[in-house]
């Protein structure tokens, strides 16, 4: 059975007890797929017994920090591995598709700096998402769908996404961030098993009432804004209120899948 975990489910807030910023991590089949990947993402996975060996490919929704500032620290992890155990990563390569490359680039600068030089028997092989099914493998499809949370760049390229996620015949969908919750309606289309979504930008109520016309089976939130990390009094009201089963993301929190 594959089995989201969430490696950090906060938005992009000042430091918060007991919470990061956000990171998933899919383990389907027997390899590790990283949605986003802030600050804490791979410290998190680590400790929680998630074997960094079997990452086979990171899915980047945009390149704000609070989904993007654990990256380096992924890399450098796996890395790590390698040389303080002999650990052999599964494949030849870990894949990163990332909408804007040239942040990799000054990322790796950075790594290149670092002990060693950053040298890794593995390849990295990095490739902005493009709209569409763009990745497949024995154990999972992902199709990317514009958000509008950022506007495209100067030369019209597309900077936040959002992933549908097909596995052992289910669908996911990641909503990275969004600009309003129409963002999402392509992406669920007729629906899903399970929606991760950002409550950063919207009111958990407007969430709920989505996923209860868009015939979504499961609602997890993640990415918490104040609404959320306040408790105030909207949420509950919106919780008691939703039709659809639905929790709210923990760092460290398994959603079977
Ligand atoms: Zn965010
Ligand atoms: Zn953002």
């Amino acid at each position: 059975m594959a089995c989201f975990k969430i490696l950090g489910s906060c938005s992009g807030t000042e430091p918060m007890p007991g919470r990061h910023h956000t990171g998933i991590v899919l383990s389907a089949g027997d390899r590790n797929y990283f949605f986003d990947a802030g600050e804490n993402t791979s410290h998190t996975a680590y400790t929680q017994g998630v074997d960094l060996t079997l990452t086979r490919a990171v899915f980047i929704s945009h390149v704000h920090y609070d989904h993007i500032g654990g990256l380096m620290g992924l890399f450098w992890t796996i890395v790590k591995l390698h040389s303080r155990y002999g650990a052999n990563l599964a494949d030849d390569a870990v894949k990163l598709f990332i909408p804007e490359t040239e942040v990799w680039t000054h990322t790796y600068a950075i790594l290149k700096g670092t002990e060693g030089g950053f040298r890794h028997p593995f390849g990295i092989e990095v490739a902005a998402p493009s709209l569409g099914t763009f990745y497949q493998d024995e154990n999972l499809s992902v199709t990317a769908f514009e958000s509008h949370h950022m506007p495209r760049g100067e030369e019209g390229q597309i900077r936040s996404f959002s992933y549908r996620i097909e596995t052992e015949g289910k669908i996911a969908v990641f909503s990275g961030d969004v600009k309003s919750m129409e963002d999402l309606i392509p992406v669920v289309g007729d629906g899903c098993d399970l929606l991760l979504c950002e409550t950063g930008h919207h009111a958990v109520q407007d969430v709920c009432e989505f996923a209860a016309t868009h015939n979504v089976k499961r609602l997890v939130f993640v990415h918490h804004g104040r609404e959320i990390l306040e408790e105030r009094p909207t949420v509950k009201e919106a919780l008691d209120a939703c039709p659809v089963p639905l929790c709210f993301a923990c760092d460290g929190m398994d959603v079977a899948f």
